[in-house]
């Protein structure tokens, strides 16, 4: 399959999912390949998660424990494994990296500099990141358009050229209102964080609550400037890439074969 063709498939499969409800969306990510949602347990993951697990759908759920975690986050693991009676694989990061981290920066040397935090989510969550995608084919996420600007226009299919994958957002083109009304009806369980202005959750030291009219994010590293700050989760890493990514054709010639 040409590039040109397999970039027509994503085009299409993107087509697709917008016609689709959410659980259709999942569904349709199953057969794609092997897939795996990554879920910081915030609100719109759960979303995700609760699909999974009452749907029963065969997609591994798992989450970055960075250790710098909020009390609530790691108790909210625990309560959504026993309510949708599922296994949310951990992944955490190796404490010789950790040690390193911290003789190179301290331990909280993140504040210092955007060098030393970009250093920190490495350690703590894109090499564990890696290892949660090693061998997943689809990688399901809970990004939507109205976090933040620099999510604004995040498609319901791409191509992660770093990570040789298919990613799929299948909430996209949800509100934040329409997740809380979806949570209420359903009882999802969420991170009482949300109800204390903390809209986006991450580490601790590293979130904050927002002002009242300040976008969704806008806590997430507060003390730095970049509008555009992310944790390299979502954005392109050279320094992440444990896996060689494989051409767009080979990618989709795989998900094909699969489907
Ligand atoms: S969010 Fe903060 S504590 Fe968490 S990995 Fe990134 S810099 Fe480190």
């Amino acid at each position: 399959m040409s590039v040109h063709a397999a970039s027509a498939e994503i085009a299409s499969l993107d087509t697709q999912f917008a016609d689709l409800d959410l659980a259709g969306r999942l569904s349709l990510a199953a057969t794609l390949g092997h897939a795996v949602f990554t879920t910081s347990l915030g609100i719109e993951d759960q979303v995700i998660t609760a699909a999974i697990g009452t749907h029963r759908l065969p997609i591994t759920v798992s989450t970055l424990e960075t250790g710098r975690l909020f009390k609530e986050t790691v108790d909210l693991i625990a309560e959504t494994e026993e309510r949708y009676d599922i296994r949310i694989e951990r992944f955490c990061p190796q404490q010789d990296d950790i040690d390193a981290y911290a003789e190179k920066y301290g331990l909280n040397g993140f504040y210092d500099s955007i060098e030393a935090r970009h250093a920190c989510c490495h350690v703590r969550k894109l090499i564990p990141l890696a290892k949660a995608l090693a061998g997943a084919e689809v990688w399901v996420t809970g990004l939507r358009r109205g976090q933040s600007g620099n999510r604004a226009t995040t498609p319901f299919v791409e191509f992660d050229a770093e990570r040789g994958l298919i990613k799929v957002n299948p909430l996209a083109d949800w509100d934040i209102d329409t997740i809380k009304a979806h949570v209420t009806t359903q009882a999802i369980p969420v991170n009482p964080l949300h109800g204390r202005g903390y809209p986006s959750i991450g580490c601790e030291p590293c979130t904050r609550a927002i002002k009242p009219g300040e976008p969704e994010r806008a806590g997430r590293w507060w003390w730095e400037n970049d509008e555009k700050r992310e944790c390299g989760l979502h954005v392109p890493d050279a320094q992440t890439t444990e896996n060689a990514a494989q051409p767009v054709s080979q990618a989709i010639s795989t998900a094909s074969a699969i489907r």
